[in-house]
């Protein structure tokens, strides 16, 4: 494994491919780095923790970032809180995310009924992580020269954020599972997939005028990434739910 530099400061250190890949079953996970100072953006199952911590500290050296913020309870992007916090790194998270980390809560974070469904191995287990701090939704945010906003996105799920971080004229938006290239979202059969929310959360985020769009699957955007997002915004006035990420 080996991180991936994608832009400037923005590196993947962990995902289901390429070079980075930590496990088949995480989420894309980033290291946006300065140089000096920088943050984590999700931690993945845990599955392949000892590889993302080995990406991050390619990039980083004997330096740490600020702490990971965490986008949303699914365990692709959160189970490894529990081996983050074990290895000293602070990990960052809503109320309701933050909540069900700290007792492995698998109802919650529909881990049982996606492990049933055959999207995780049947031993995966949720481990608790107590040591979670809480970051409220609108948070903003200095972090060495990153200006990250904490922005509240349910729709996907319950307690989902997204961080806009602006930097060197350019600003991203990290979008967890909200928003993916070519406008597509994320909606799954569960019970806190709500798309009433999910359309007021995109419709919001297409007024941010991101430049770039970095999801928790799939491919980045480099630029004009506020096209991809509109295109979601879109659909979505007209009450029709965009292309789904998830296919057959
Ligand atoms: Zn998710």
């Amino acid at each position: 494994m080996t991180a991936r530099r994608i832009t400037d400061t923005v590196w993947a250190v962990g995902g289901a491919d390429g070079p980075e890949r930590t496990s088949a079953y995480d989420g894309t996970q980033y290291l946006l780095w300065d140089g000096a100072d920088g943050l984590l953006i999700d931690v993945g199952t845990g599955l392949g923790s000892d590889a993302w911590l080995a990406n991050v500290a390619e990039v980083c050296g004997d330096a740490a970032p600020f702490g990971a913020f965490v986008s949303h309870y699914h365990a692709d992007h959160a189970g490894g809180a529990a081996a983050a916090t074990r290895t000293g790194i602070d990990v960052y998270a809503g109320a309701a995310t933050a909540a069900a980390l700290a007792i492995g809560d698998e109802q919650a974070t529909s881990l049982e009924r996606a492990r049933r469904a055959g999207v995780y191995p049947p031993d995966y287990r949720l481990t608790a992580a107590p040591e979670v701090r809480i970051l409220p939704d609108s948070a903003a945010l200095t972090i060495g020269s990153f200006a990250v906003t904490v922005l509240d996105a349910p729709g996907h799920c319950d307690g989902h954020l997204v961080f806009l971080v602006d930097h060197g004229g350019q600003r991203s938006l990290f979008s967890g599972d909200t928003l993916f290239a070519g406008g597509k979202v994320s909606i799954q059969a569960i019970p806190d997939c709500r798309l009433d929310l999910y359309s007021d959360t995109v419709r919001g985020l297409a007024e941010l005028q991101a430049d770039q769009l970095f999801p928790g699957h799939g491919a980045p955007v480099l630029s004009g990434a506020s096209a991809d997002i509109e295109r979601a915004a879109e659909s979505f006035r007209r009450l029709i739910p965009p292309p789904n990420l998830l296919t057959d």
